[in-house]
C-alpha cells in the first residue's frame, strides 16, 4: 500500500489511497488510481501535471464536489482533522464545505453571479455561514476587500461583478473564499485566467494572506513558476498517480523521476539564448479509459524497462520525505 508519511508532524488533511473512477458509455475511466498526500497546518501544499491528470478531481473529491453518476469514490479516505470526509452524511458536509474548507477556482465568474452587486453576494456568504446578522457580515465583507486591497472598498460593495477587472474579480473571490476563516483553501489554477503582472500580484496576496491568516492552501496548477513561488511542498500527478513528492526545493533542485525530469525540460530557462530549443517529452496524456499497464508513464519514458510494462511500481521513500514512484530507484 502507497502512504505518504510524514512522520510526527500534526496533519490537517490526510488523503489515503484513493481511487475515483467515472462510468461513461464508452466504459470506465480509471481516474484516481490510489493517490496519498498529507497538507500540514499553515502549508502550502501544490499537486502539479498536465490537463487530465487529475489534480482537479482530486481537490473536487475533497469537499464531495464529484458529480455522481458519472463519478464514484471507489475507496480510500479523506480525513480534515481525523474525520473521514467520505463517511460523513451530506448535511454535515455543509459544516465543511465553504466554512472549513474553501475553494476557488480559475476563471472569478465561476464563482461570483453577474446579477447581484459584490457587496449582496459578500454578505449572504457571511451571513449565512458565520451565522452572523446582516450588519455584521457588512462590516466583515467590507475588511476583507480592504484585506485583498479593493481600492474604495465602500464603493466596490455596491458594485456588480463585471464593473471590476479580472485581477481585481479574482481577489474579490479570494476574499469570498477566506471571508469564513477556512483552515484549508483550495485554489485550483487561481492565476491562470490572469496575464502575468496581475498573476504575480494575486501570487503575492495569497503568500500574504497564507501567513496572515493561517490558513493552509492546497493548490492545482500546471505552472511550475507558481509552484515555486507559492508552495512549501509538492506532489507531481500523471494520470491518475503521484510519481514524485517532496519540498518543493528538494524536488526542484533534485527531480529524480523521468515524468518530473521532462515536467522541468519543458520550461524556458532565462538567459540561455534564443536557439535553445525546448524539450517536449513525447508521446500525450494516456486515454484513462485504457490505461497503460505497469507504469502508466512508461509508453513515454525514455528509461522504460521491461518490468515498467508490467508492474505498477510503489511510492518509495528516497530520502526522508521525498517520494518517488519509479522501478529505476527499487
Ligand atoms: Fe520510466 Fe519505468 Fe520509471 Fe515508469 S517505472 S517512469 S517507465 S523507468
Amino acid at each position: 500500500m502507497d502512504t505518504v508519511s510524514t512522520g510526527d508532524i500534526e496533519k490537517l488533511l490526510r488523503v489515503n489511497e484513493l481511487y475515483i473512477n467515472f462510468y461513461t458509455y464508452e466504459g470506465v475511466v480509471k481516474a484516481i488510481d490510489g493517490v496519498s498526500f498529507d497538507i500540514h497546518p499553515n502549508e502550502t501544499f501544490a499537486l502539479v501535471g498536465e490537463t487530465g491528470c487529475g489534480k482537479s478531481v482530486t481537490a473536487r473529491a475533497i469537499l464531495r464536489l464529484i458529480p455522481t453518476p458519472p463519478g464514484k469514490i471507489e475507496g480510500g479516505e479523506i480525513l480534515f482533522n481525523g474525520v473521514d470526509l467520505l463517511k460523513i452524511p451530506e448535511k454535515e458536509m455543509l459544516e465543511y464545505r465553504g466554512k472549513k474548507i474553501s475553494m476557488i477556482f480559475q476563471e472569478p465568474m465561476t464563482s461570483l453571479n453577474p446579477v447581484f452587486t459584490v457587496g449582496d453576494q459578500l454578505v449572504e456568504t457571511i451571513a449565512l455561514n458565520q451565522k452572523v446578522s446582516k450588519e455584521e457580515a457588512y462590516n466583515i465583507a467590507l475588511k476583507m476587500l480592504e484585506r485583498v486591497r479593493i481600492p474604495d472598498a465602500e464603493n466596490a460593495m455596491t458594485k456588480y461583478p463585471h464593473e471590476f477587472s479580472g485581477g481585481q474579480r479574482q481577489r474579490i473571490v479570494i476574499a469570498m473564499a477566506l471571508s469564513c476563516n477556512p483552515s484549508l483553501l483550495i485554489a485550483d489554477e487561481p492565476t491562470t485566467a490572469l496575464d502575468v503582472t496581475v498573476q504575480a500580484q494575486i501570487i503575492n496576496l495569497m503568500n500574504e494572506l497564507q501567513k496572515n491568516m493561517g490558513t493552509s492552501i492546497l493548490l492545482i496548477t500546471h505552472d511550475l513558476g507558481v509552484v515555486a513561488e507559492m508552495s512549501d511542498r509538492v506532489a507531481v500527478m500523471y494520470a491518475g498517480n503521484i510519481v514524485e513528492l517532496g519540498t518543493t526545493s528538494v524536488i526542484f533542485e533534485k527531480r529524480y523521476h523521468p515524468y518530473t525530469q521532462g515536467l522541468f525540460n519543458a520550461i524556458p530557462v532565462f538567459g540561455k539564448g534564443k536557439q535553445t530549443r525546448l524539450e517536449e517529452i513525447p508521446g500525450s496524456v494516456p486515454n484513462l479509459l485504457y490505461p497503460p499497464p505497469g507504469c502508466r508513464f512508461h509508453p513515454r519514458c525514455p528509461h522504460v524497462m521491461d518490468i515498467c510494462r508490467k508492474e505498477k511500481p510503489e511510492l518509495i521513500e528516497l530520502e526522508p520525505g521525498h517520494y518517488v514512484r519509479c522501478h529505476l530507484y527499487r
